[in-house]
């Protein structure tokens, strides 16, 4: 796969927050917005709304288009800054400052494209929270970085599957879009009804 038939960004961190909902949202079409989706949506829109901006010392470009030829990945950083010739992507989210591991991959993933496209290394990134109105500042290389490229791999390998990974209830499950058509609560999932079983 490469830029001609791209990966979103948004679905590899959807894969680390929840294989089962990528899953769902991406192969199967799902995808339902809920009441956090919906904040999330209107932060953003506030936010690539702003236009270019120029604050002393850095420059700053929102709702940036980014891809990566060599890792077939593309999407879009709501933020992207530079600071003495350095750049850095700034993600947007709703809610408290937390540490997510999903929101660290997406930002680092912005991170490896805007590498390619700038042909310099980008080691740190930030993640706002809007609940909070502060930063996470969050360094790229390292174990991220190798987690973030390992779930790109396993997320092509996902989209391969014709049925979804098997989910189980968790807090994590509270604030998900996909819940109605997951069905966290139902009985385990070797135990459901399988429809290719009673094809003749
Ligand atoms: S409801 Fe829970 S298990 Fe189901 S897709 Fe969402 S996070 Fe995953």
């Amino acid at each position: 796969m490469g830029i001609k038939d791209p990966l979103p960004i948004g679905l590899v961190a959807e894969y680390v927050f929840c294989p089962r909902s990528a899953w769902l949202a991406y192969a199967a079409g799902a995808f339902q917005h809920n009441e956090f989706t919906v904040e999330g949506e209107i932060l953003h829109r506030r936010v690539h709304g702003k236009g270019r901006g120029k604050r002393p010392g850095k420059r700053q470009w929102r709702r940036v288009p980014l891809y990566s030829y060599r890792l077939g990945l593309a999407g879009y950083a709501d933020l992207v800054e530079e600071v003495d010739g350095q750049y850095f992507p700034v993600e947007y989210k709703r809610g408290q400052l937390r540490s997510s591991i999903s929101d660290k991959v997406q930002v680092c993933l912005q991170g490896l494209c805007l590498e390619e496209m700038l042909r310099q290394p980008i080691e740190t990134g930030y993640i706002y929270y809007a609940g909070s109105r502060r930063r996470l500042e969050v360094g790229l290389a390292g174990p991220l970085r190798r987690l973030a490229l390992k779930s790109l791999k396993e997320v092509r390998e996902l989209l391969r599957h014709p049925h979804p990974p098997p989910g189980r209830l968790a807090a994590k499950c509270t604030g998900c879009a996909q819940r109605e058509a997951c069905m966290p609560e139902g009985p385990p999932q070797a135990e459901r009804f399988r429809w290719e079983d009673w094809l003749p």
